[in-house]
């Protein structure tokens, strides 16, 4: 097998003795050739399979000979926007433009349009009128109906019908890109691929369609939001491999764009296979000049130990992408990896994390699963976890001691998010002690995401009793091991569900806590998500009864920007810049009773002369105060205006950033990443 990089440029592809490549290879992000970045692996994927593939990264989409590097490739195009949605990457949830862009040399934004997907096919399409091109990506893969798009607010066609391409490969593509390839290499012409798990297709001709459900007409589904969540509950309810039947969706009744059912997950020895691949574990080095490529030196000394997630929260995407069966790497691939990292020269013997979705998610919920897949109608995790669930952390702790015990090791980090009620469940301890021991740094943080159970309830998260529980269990651990550490609880603002009522529940608790989160997550409506339907629908998909549209319960959502502000001020109501906010919502909702100055008020009569009068520890930002916040969410001080006595100011990098990285993927996602969406 070849090593180096895949050609950038025609002079490589010269270089490496080839004329005309197998497929190009269009992508939105610079070329990082490790297992964490999609393009990388779908390309030496398709190389370990004999196919030879040449790149063309960010490429100037004003003109047209940019997709002409290697003219005309011999079986087809791959597009994809890159690790994540170019809108998500692109545009903050207030949809501001972003200033920094992780996947593109020296973190400069603006090197890819908006839409990417769209725009490099009709790009291509301007030259090469009847190539094949197949998208993929998350962009591709969670846009593969007519869905929601927040930024337009307006329901769109799906991608496949606005770019123009012939093919989507959705979810992680390691099973179908291999299959598309095969058939074209045998002579099958694009339009007759129509059979591959994993793949969404075009017709004309609905008699073709077999075995399939009819989806709502794309006409109803945008012009009637009951339709709209219809058809989504309906998508949501055949996401598994085992059990999902083919769906189809009519465009003016003539046009029909027809998913097939997802590709089967990957066996271990799959998955391993995949990482076994010759990366270079390293960004293209033209990109030297201009600085690197800034995501790299984020996961570059982590290692990717599972896929998929039985969680299932209804903001996250994965269940629409890579599904609810966890699919693990062998303990032999992780170490070989490893042992990669330790040969590197600017390895210092940290392992960063070791994790994926959800970092001890080792083996399937139940056993059923592998030959039956997930239950339709019923979650692993929530309301409780459900009786049939294998709660085991026996594996993970076994791999975390083979890691910590390789010599130039000095500590392996947990930094994906892990699911504090499956560790709840598991009534043998050893994993959260040897976690609190072993591979905590002062701050554990997990997403309760909110603490009202009216909010939890519609992210499908556990309610806040096991959270508190979670604590509780946490502190007892960390005092028998004389450690003083605390966990930093991950929140969501305006998620749909949460009233203004819901955010000063959470503001109390959050007073109470003593704590002062710097950065709050707002709910972005991104593609793919159950609460993205509820966002634009209004209603709850997963209260769908005998298929009754009419069932589906209604849900209250704050979409006004000044509601949204108040909500996300109210978490952060120690910030005196929020204090105009967060007075106007108590007065609103009658909490006059939370204006004041003592503990139990959130904030004083009168707002505080511009820069004074503010404890340090109520700023954000700016380090611990002397008040401390733990997981008993002990005291520590509450209104401003009481100097010295602020709760705990801690900076969660993280927290701010992880709705931008929640959904990449290469068919493909950065699941260190995206777990922190949990
Ligand atoms: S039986 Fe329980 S654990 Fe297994 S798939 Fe169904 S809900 Fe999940």
């Amino acid at each position: 097998m070849p090593n180096g990089f895949l050609p950038l440029s025609r002079q490589e592809l010269t270089e490496q003795g080839i004329t005309q490549p197998d497929f190009v290879y269009v992508s939105g992000d610079a070329y990082v050739d490790h297992s964490s970045f999609g393009t990388a692996i779908i390309c030496r994927l398709l190389q370990s399979r004999g196919y030879s593939v040449a790149l063309i990264c960010q490429p100037d989409w004003r003109d047209p000979q940019s997709v002409q590097e290697y003219g005309e490739p011999r079986l087809g195009f791959l597009v994809s926007s890159g690790n994540m949605d170019s809108m998500v990457n692109h545009y903050t949830v207030a949809k501001k433009r972003r200033h920094q862009d992780a996947y593109s040399p020296g973190g400069v934004i603006g090197k890819r349009p908006d839409y990417a997907v769209i725009v490099y096919c009709n790009l291509i399409r301007q030259t090469y009128k009847h190539t094949p091109i197949i998208i993929g990506g998350i962009e591709a893969s969670l846009r593969r109906h007519s869905h929601y798009d927040y930024w337009s607010d307006r329901v769109r066609r799906s991608i496949l019908l606005d770019s123009g391409a012939d093919l989507i490969s959705y979810g992680m593509g390691e099973h179908s890109i291999p299959e598309i390839a095969d058939a074209l290499a045998s002579g099958i012409g694009i339009r007759d691929i129509t059979y591959i798990d994993g793949t969404v297709y075009k017709t004309r001709d609905e008699e073709s369609i077999y075995d399939a459900i009819r989806l709502p007409d794309f006409e109803q589904v945008r012009s009637d939001k009951r339709q709209y969540a219809y058809s989504f509950a309906i998508q949501h309810g055949n996401t598994d491999p085992f059990q999902a039947k083919r769906l189809y969706e009519a465009y003016d009744g003539k046009l029909f764009v027809v998913q097939n059912p997802p590709a089967k997950p990957l066996t271990t020895q799959e998955m391993d296979d995949v990482y076994a691949l010759p990366f270079m574990r390293a960004y293209h080095p033209s990109y030297e000049k201009d600085g690197g490529i800034p995501a790299l030196s984020e996961i570059k000394f982590s290692l990717t130990s599972n896929r998929g997630c039985f969680g299932d929260c209804n903001f996250c995407a994965l269940t629409f992408h890579e599904g609810r069966i966890v699919q693990a790497r062998s303990h032999a691939s992780i170490l070989a990896e490893a042992k990669t990292c330790l040969r590197d020269p600017d390895f210092k013997g940290y392992i960063h994390d070791v994790g994926g979705p959800t970092a001890e998610f080792r083996r399937p919920a139940c056993d059923k699963q592998l030959t039956k897949g997930a239950c339709k109608h019923r979650r692993c995790l929530y309301p409780k976890p459900c009786p049939n669930l294998k709660v085991d952390h026996s594996d993970y702790l076994s791999l975390l001691r083979k890691l910590r015990a390789l010599p130039g090791v000095k500590k392996v980090f947990v930094r994906s998010g892990f699911r504090f009620d499956y560790l709840l469940a598991d009534k043998d301890r050893t994993f959260l002690r040897e976690l609190c021991e072993y591979h905590v740094s002062g701050q554990l943080r997990v997403a309760p995401e909110h603490i009202s159970d009216n909010v939890l309830s519609r992210m499908g998260k556990p309610d806040v009793g096991t959270y508190n529980a979670f604590c509780r269990e946490f502190e007892k651990m960390n005092e028998k091991l004389h450690k003083n550490q605390y966990i930093v609880p991950y929140l969501m603002s305006s998620h749909p569900g949460s009233t203004m009522k819901d955010a000063i529940a959470l503001a109390e608790y959050i007073r109470d806590l003593g704590y002062m989160p710097e950065q709050v997550q707002d709910f972005y409506p991104t593609p793919g998500t159950i609460s993205t339907c509820m966002y634009y629908t209004g209603l709850d998909p997963t209260t769908l009864k005998n298929d009754d549209p009419a069932t589906m319960q209604k849900v209250y959502v704050a979409r006004d920007p000044h509601e949204k502000a108040m909500q996300r001020a109210l978490i952060q109501y120690r910030d005196p810049a929020n204090y105009a906010l967060v007075k106007e919502a108590l007065l609103r909702e009658g909490r006059a009773d939370l204006i004041g100055f003592g503990d139990k008020f959130l904030i004083p009569p009168r707002a505080p002369r511009a820069g004074a009068g503010v404890p340090s520890g109520n700023r954000g930002g700016a380090g611990p105060s002397k008040g401390k916040a733990d997981a008993a969410g002990r005291k520590a001080g509450s209104a401003y205006g009481k100097s010295g006595s602020g709760g705990k100011s801690v900076k969660s990098p993280g927290n701010k950033e992880r709705s931008r990285h929640s959904a990449s993927s290469h068919g493909g996602i950065d699941s260190r990443r995206r777990s922190r969406k949990k």
